[in-house]
């Protein structure tokens, strides 16, 4: 099917993008208007600063995931046929303490089950042996995931986009309706997706108040981690995350946090020097061949919704037709593609009337 429709896309974060490349490979004329692009670094752009991998942590929730599952396999066709991506086969284990079992986290959501729900969606899914974990953990699991390095598939992805005739405008905007003028042909859109991530919570039209920040700290090292590492909670306070990540061809990641409605971008050094105690205790092999060699300390803001990401065909009164596509929280890499695919299933809906 080929569609001339003219739609623009607000925001060239992972969900800008990824709307942006699937409408675009259903033949819609797509231009990308967005504040931050691939290669800039702000507080109020999430995308550059997550880790990335795959790692579900949905619980009986068949929409979110559905999105998860159909990202899964799309990463692992990136795996095998684009090795230009940034996207990297990796062994995903996560430990879980007693005290967390008991409390039935939200953060970690369906990663507390036994067996969660992508075991059968994933290769190789394993229940660790009791008597193999470190001190102090009951339960483990094992599965072959991915790690995605952010600072080159972010830019992988805009190519995608512009190979496909995508258009991109460096624009701020103070009211979504402005993005109806913006379309790259000079004419009027069609109609809108809207892909701004927190500023959601901001943007004129749109201020919706369910939105709000899940702030992330993280290290990137030089160092290689044999595996990619989580745990289900920490000494240091339910605020509190132990995660690690190895990226292809590009250090380390060590996390983190998950500090809701904290919108402070400053490095807290203090928890820097937990995250790098914790990663070290449960990976002692990051010193394996030198020690601890620090690239940068990060922070971000997840884009977080109560109820859950947004991703909906509105008709908005002095604006025309909206689809939005923001919230996704910590889960904006592992949910892209299913989230993407559904915003163009409401873009055809909205169109073929
Ligand atoms: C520390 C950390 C670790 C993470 N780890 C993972 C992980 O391992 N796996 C995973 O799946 N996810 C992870 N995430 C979450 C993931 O990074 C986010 O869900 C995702 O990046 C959100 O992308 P987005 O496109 O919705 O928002 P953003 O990346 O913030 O993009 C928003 C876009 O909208 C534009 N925009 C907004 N308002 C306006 C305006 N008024 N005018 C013009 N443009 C505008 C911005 O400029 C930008 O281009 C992590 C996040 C953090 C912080």
């Amino acid at each position: 099917m080929k569609n001339s429709e003219r739609v623009v896309v607000i925001g060239a974060g992972v969900a800008g993008l990824t709307s942006a490349l699937q409408l675009s490979k259903k033949g819609y004329d797509v231009t990308i208007v967005a504040k931050f692009v691939p290669g800039d670094y702000d507080i109020e752009y999430t995308s550059p600063w997550a880790g990335a991998n795959w790692m579900s942590f949905v619980k009986d929730n068949e929409r979110l995931a559905n999105y998860d599952r159909i990202t899964y396999d799309v990463f692992q066709k990136l795996v095998k046929e684009c090795p230009d991506a940034g996207i990297w086969p990796r062994r995903c284990i996560t430990y879980v303490r007693q005290e967390d079992l008991d409390k039935q986290s939200d953060i970690l959501g369906g990663l507390l089950d036994a067996r969660p729900w992508f075991a059968d969606v994933v290769g190789n899914f394993t229940t660790l042996d009791p008597s193999t974990l470190p001190k102090g953990y009951c339960q483990g699991i094992a599965y072959d995931s991915v790690c995605i390095n952010v600072q080159v598939y972010l830019p992988w992805l805009q190519s995608q986009c512009f190979a496909n005739g995508v258009k991109l405008k460096v624009v701020t905007l103070k009211h979504i309706k402005e993005a109806m003028h913006l379309h790259s042909s000079g004419y009027k859109a069609d109609l809108i997706v809207n892909c701004t991530g927190l500023q959601a919570s901001k943007l004129g039209g749109v201020m919706d108040p369910k939105v709000y920040p899940g702030r992330g700290q993280t290290v990137l090292v030089r160092n290689h981690a044999p595996a990619m590492y989580s745990v289900s909670g920490t000494v240091d306070g339910d605020d509190e995350l132990t995660y690690i990540m190895s990226r292809p061809g590009g250090g380390t990641i060590l996390g983190g946090c998950y500090q809701k409605g904290n919108w402070n971008g400053t490095i807290d050094p203090n928890l820097a020097q937990r995250i790098i105690r914790r990663a070290l205790e449960i990976c002692p092999d990051l010193e394996k061949d030198f020690p601890l060699d620090i690239v940068r300390h990060n922070v971000g803001l997840r884009p977080s919704r109560e109820g859950g990401p947004r991703v909906e065909l509105e008709y908005m009164e002095g604006v025309g037709k909206v689809v939005h596509n923001y919230g996704a929280g910590g889960a904006g890499y592992q949910s892209s593609y299913g989230m993407a695919d559904h915003v163009v299933e409401l873009v055809d809906l909205a169109l073929m009337e």
